[in-house]
C-alpha cells in the first residue's frame, strides 16, 4: 500500500519546513498557507485521525500546539489564531494522517471560518444531549460524566 503523504513527511522522505521535531510529533508549515505561519502538527506515528489516536501523543500534540501558537504570535506579530483539526472526508480532512492547523490571523486577512448557525428547540437540544450520554454511561468505564 502506498504510504501516505505526512508519514512520509515524518520520516524525512519528503522534505517540509519543520518548525518543531520531538520523537512522537512534527510540526512543519502548510504548503499553502491561509496565512503565512500556518503550521501542521502531525504525530510521527500513523492515526486516521482523533478517534483513533493514542491519547499520550494527543496530549503532546496539544502542548505542541500551546507552544507554537505562543511562538508565532511573538515572532510573527498574529493577534489570534484558529486551530484546526478536520475527521473525515466530509469534515474537509483531504490527508487520512492527524493534524492540527494553527492558522495565524491578522486584521482584515481573507482567511474564512464559517458555518451555519441553527435555533434548536429546548426538546431538540434535551434529545441530543440524551443521545450523546445514555448509552455511553454502561458503555465506557473511561466516561467521565460530571453533570
Ligand atoms: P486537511 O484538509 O485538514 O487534511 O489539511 C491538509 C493540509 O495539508 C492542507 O492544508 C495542505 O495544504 C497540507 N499539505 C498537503 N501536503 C503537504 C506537504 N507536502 N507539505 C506541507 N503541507 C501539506
Ligand atoms: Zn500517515
Amino acid at each position: 500500500m502506498e504510504e501516505c503523504i505526512f508519514c512520509k513527511i515524518a520520516k524525512n522522505e519528503i522534505p517540509s519546513k519543520k518548525i518543531y521535531e520531538d520523537n512522537d510529533v512534527l510540526a512543519f508549515l502548510d504548503i499553502n498557507p491561509a496565512n503565512p505561519g500556518h503550521t501542521l502538527i502531525i504525530s510521527k506515528k500513523h492515526f486516521e485521525g482523533i478517534i483513533d489516536a493514542d491519547v499520550g501523543v494527543l496530549s503532546k500534540m496539544i502542548q505542541v500546539s500551546k507552544t507554537i501558537a505562543k511562538t508565532i504570535k511573538e515572532r510573527l506579530g498574529s493577534d489570534g489564531l484558529n486551530i484546526m483539526q478536520n475527521n473525515g472526508k466530509h469534515a474537509g480532512q483531504l490527508v487520512s494522517h492527524i493534524h492540527f492547523h494553527i492558522i495565524p490571523r491578522f486584521p482584515n486577512d481573507k482567511v474564512v471560518i464559517s458555518y451555519p448557525r441553527a435555533q434548536l428547540s429546548e426538546n431538540d437540544l434535551n434529545e441530543i444531549q440524551k443521545k450523546l450520554t445514555s448509552a455511553k454511561k454502561e458503555e465506557s468505564e473511561d466516561y467521565d460524566f460530571r453533570f
